[in-house]
């Protein structure tokens, strides 16, 4: 791989993408759960107790994230989202109530992006500039939608160690599964589910990628829920994690606004 040039002469950037679900996620994927109080409260736990205690820790190591938050959870819980943006994060689109995106409804598709973007420039007072998909998948309007809106980039794509920029002028800041909390922590009673493990299994998977993409210079793009790391003991590996990677030398921390700024500055 091609060593890239990032910024201050920076070996390897850094960015935490915080997907603020809350119950929108248990709602897109059955609306019978509308009914259970149960299952929904798995994702509150996230605005109401998981985020503020991010936010705490980012404070304490004066890191700055991207939260992505759907519209609908944006109306729900403004007060903590408004508080995210007040505090120096990067506010960024992830649909309207976590829809999976239907390549056969262009039009449901860009209302529903459209409803979320107005959702969160209303609280925030600025126009998110980032999209990521609640399922990271993208059709063929999804590109193009986010042209047409002024938007800066996607986070969505598994296909490269680096970002890259699409043909419609769109920097992708690419993730990836083994660099997201949810496969670890995410567990569910209706279908076949992973047992629960302890947190340092991950913190070994994480750090264990770091130092390979470290090696390469690469672009280590963490993904988080706050109803899944937002447990003490997890967000206690996390703040390991990010403690050990700031003892390397040359690392960028970054929100992904910020490093696909510079992506486009550099190489569109
Ligand atoms: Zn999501």
């Amino acid at each position: 791989m091609r060593r890239i040039a990032w910024k201050a002469g920076a070996r390897c950037a850094v960015s935490i993408g915080i997907d603020v679900d809350g119950e929108s996620l248990w709602l897109s994927k059955d609306p019978e759960n509308e009914r259970r109080p149960g299952v929904l409260s798995q994702g509150a736990y996230g605005p109401k107790v998981g985020l503020p205690l991010l936010l705490e820790m980012l404070e304490r190591h004066a890191l700055r994230a991207t939260f992505f938050v759907p519209g609908w959870v944006a109306e729900r819980y403004p007060e903590v989202i408004a508080r995210a943006h007040r505090m120096g994060h990067e506010v960024a689109h992830h649909g309207y109530c976590h829809e999976w995106p239907d390549p056969d409804d262009p039009r449901g598709e860009e209302a529903r992006f459209v409803r979320g973007l107005e959702a969160l420039e209303h609280v925030t007072g600025q126009r998110p500039v980032g999209f990521r998909s609640p399922a990271w998948e993208l059709t063929p309007r999804t590109l193009p939608l986010l042209r047409e809106h002024g938007m800066l980039y996607s986070s969505n794509l598994m296909d490269d160690l680096a970002p890259y920029i699409h043909d419609e002028g769109i920097v992708e800041l690419p993730v990836q599964w083994l660099l997201d909390d949810a496969p670890y922590f995410m567990f569910q009673t209706r279908v076949p589910s992973r047992p629960i493990w302890p947190a340092e299994h991950v913190e070994r998977a994480w750090l264990e990628e770091f130092h390979g993409l470290y090696r390469l210079g690469g672009y280590f793009n963490l993904t988080l829920h706050p109803q899944f790391i937002g447990r003490p003991g997890r967000l206690a590996m996390l703040e390991r994690v990010l403690s050990r990677i700031s003892t390397y030398p040359d690392v960028w921390f970054a929100s992904l606004r910020d490093v696909a700024t510079y992506w486009r500055d550099t190489h569109g």
